[in-house]
């Protein structure tokens, strides 16, 4: 089954241009059109008639303004961190006709965020009438932990994250691993025989809890992939010169990019 992807955002928790920044890249990042222009990170996944988003940051409004979301079918998260949730209330007109509620999924590290910080929208009584419809579903943490959705299937990746360990998805040939350190060997076999990988390349020096672009370039050589595509990308990685100095088969996202490929494929074993 045929799928296309977007990037609704590639940039790092700040965003590029970053505030009270006057650095080359922050600076281009104002230009109309420009690559470096890159808000909180977040994906669309759109096939079979619906559409499926991975996380809400605190720019999915101004996203969904851009590529004209008029519908949406569920939200996975990959973990509780702002730049990843805090957009959970713009759902709230794609929601208002749902009497189910618009499906989320989370672990139960990111479900207990999400229902902390969004309170309201979780009370059983004197509720907003204006809330969000949602209903969050808590996903098991185990590798390859499955979600059918609409006819595809989304497999939990386990990926570290600095102290903590998170959820990337693979989906058909499509795997998106972002806000990660490293990936756990129990991880690598649910990677195989990939047509598009995406990781994290925060910027070019080592970080704590991000992967850095020689880190990631070397995980890509690994898991070896058809093409991969960087993102949560910081200002230090200019996207033009950057991407000239990338293998081939390697490439910084942007915002607005789509991919296509194919959605249906199962993991190789
Ligand atoms: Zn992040
Ligand atoms: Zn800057
Ligand atoms: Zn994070």
């Amino acid at each position: 089954m045929h799928a296309t992807l977007t990037f609704l955002g590639s940039g790092t928790s700040m965003g590029v241009p970053t505030l009270g920044c006057s650095c080359a890249v922050c600076t281009d990042a104002h230009r109309p059109g420009s690559r470096n222009r890159r808000t909180r990170p977040s994906i669309l996944i759109h096939y079979n008639h619906h559409n499926v988003l991975i996380d809400t940051g605190q720019d999915f409004h101004s996203q969904a303004v851009r590529e004209n979301i008029q519908s949406l079918d569920a939200v996975l998260y990959t973990h509780g961190h702002a730049d990843h949730t805090l957009g959970m209330d713009d759902l709230r007109p794609l929601t208002f006709g749902k009497s189910a509620g618009l499906p989320l999924y989370a672990d139960d590290a990111t479900a207990n965020v999400i229902e902390r910080v969004f309170e309201y929208t979780f009370r059983k009584t004197d509720r907003y009438p204006t809330s969000a419809r949602v209903t969050l579903h808590r996903l098991d943490t185990a590798p390859g932990t499955a979600i059918d959705l609409f006819g595809a299937r989304f497999l939990r990746i386990p990926v570290t994250h600095g102290r903590d360990t998170i959820a990337g998805y693979r989906f058909g040939s499509a795997a998106y691993l972002t806000d990660m350190s490293d990936i756990p060997a129990e991880s690598l076999p649910l990677l195989q025989g990939l047509d598009i990988l995406i990781l994290d390349a925060l910027r070019r020096e080592p970080h704590p809890s991000h992967s850095h672009l020689a880190n990631s370039i070397e995980l890509v050589n690994r898991i070896a992939p058809q093409r991969a595509y960087f993102t949560h990308i910081s200002h230090d990685l200019d996207h033009q010169t950057t991407n000239a100095t990338l293998p081939d088969n390697i490439h910084l996202a942007y915002d607005g990019q789509q991919l296509t490929f194919d959605i249906t494929s199962e993991v190789s074993s």
